[in-house]
């Protein structure tokens, strides 16, 4: 079995490869490094089956040889990337979602969308289920992000009923866990990196915002029984453990030890003001669950940033 990731060497899709070749697949990971870095495949690089290619996938997608999964993860993913990269962010949901769907059309791969919890915008619905459409401003500054994913589905799934190929679509719920980049602007890798460093810890609005985070292997195992599955989603992947912002940020600072003071510094536009997985049909359709628990996962991101701080 041969497996493609678009967007190899970002946060989740070097995760993502690292499991598929534990699982016994061989890897093409492909990426521009606009938002990831080589460094994140490094330790798999020279490994048997392994292969990164430097590819601006909206350009062109083309691997030589079979292929038997193409799992689409390329995308800037964190506010501070798609405000500044607005255009490539679209460039990447539409165009290079339909390079790689051509990818798995004409290889007959099974192909797996990374959509988001963001498809739902600021939900009237909570939690959310898959079967609530959304609510997004898509002329508003995050539009360029949320609307590229919503096209992406909408292509996978024409993609799907046109062409037959074998389509599957995971929504994403906040993800954390090692290799974020402290400075990308996400809720964790700022507190934490803050935190470390003893300096103030900065929460957007009142704090009093929710978000549900979910660890990365737990993802992962979701994603990975996604892909093995028959099931075209789209499905949520994330925990139903909700917090508001504030209390984030205080079991962060509670976990590094740190005795930073907690600022308040403005909302971004449209910034959601509750978010929370309805996992219903994971549980059911998949037999999936997180098991990591909320401390437990904040744990082991904050060991990991400690010592990349460090370094
Ligand atoms: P990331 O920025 O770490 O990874 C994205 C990768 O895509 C980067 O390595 C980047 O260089 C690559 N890329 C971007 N444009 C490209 C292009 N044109 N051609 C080739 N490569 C390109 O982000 P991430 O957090 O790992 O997110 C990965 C995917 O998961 C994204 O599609 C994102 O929308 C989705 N997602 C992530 C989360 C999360 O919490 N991390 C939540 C929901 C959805």
């Amino acid at each position: 079995m041969r497996a493609v990731v678009t967007g190899g060497a970002g946060f989740l899709g070097s995760h993502l490869c690292e499991r598929l070749l534990d699982d016994g697949l061989e890897v093409v990971a492909l990426d521009s490094f606009l938002t990831g870095s080589p460094e994140n495949l490094a330790h798999l690089v020279g490994r048997d089956g392994f292969k990164l290619v430097k590819t601006d996938i909206t350009e062109y997608v083309h691997v030589p040889g079979p292929v038997d999964q193409v799992l689409h993860f390329a995308s800037p993913a964190s506010p501070i990337d798609y405000l500044q990269l607005p255009i490539e962010t679209l460039k990447v949901g539409s165009a290079g979602t339909l390079h790689a769907l051509g990818l798995a059309k004409e290889k007959g791969a099974r192909f797996l969308l990374a959509s988001t919890s963001e498809t739902y915008g600021d939900p009237q619905v909570h939690p959310q289920p898959e079967t609530y459409w959304g609510h997004v401003n898509p002329v508003g500054p995050r539009g360029v992000y949320d609307e590229a994913k919503r096209y992406a589905e909408a292509l996978t799934m024409a993609y799907r009923r046109t062409h037959g190929v074998d389509t599957a679509i995971v929504r994403i719920f906040n993800t954390h866990g090692p290799r974020m980049r402290p400075n990308d602007g996400r809720a964790i890798p700022a507190f934490a990196s803050q935190a470390l460093a003893g300096d103030p810890i900065t929460v957007a609005g009142d704090g009093s915002q929710t978000r549900s985070i979910i660890y990365v292997d737990d993802l992962v195992e979701g994603i990975m029984r996604l892909l093995r599955s028959d099931l075209e989603g789209p499905v949520n992947i994330g925990n139903p453990h909700e917090v508001s912002v504030l209390h984030l940020a205080e079991e962060v600072r509670r976990l590094v030890g740190s005795d930073s003071e907690i600022v308040f510094v403005p909302r971004p536009v449209d910034d959601p003001s509750v978010r929370q997985p309805d996992i219903a049909l994971a549980r059911r359709a998949l037999g999936w669950e997180p098991t990591v628990g909320f401390e437990d996962g904040l744990q082991r991101t904050i060991s990991w940033f400690r010592e990349a701080l460090q370094r």
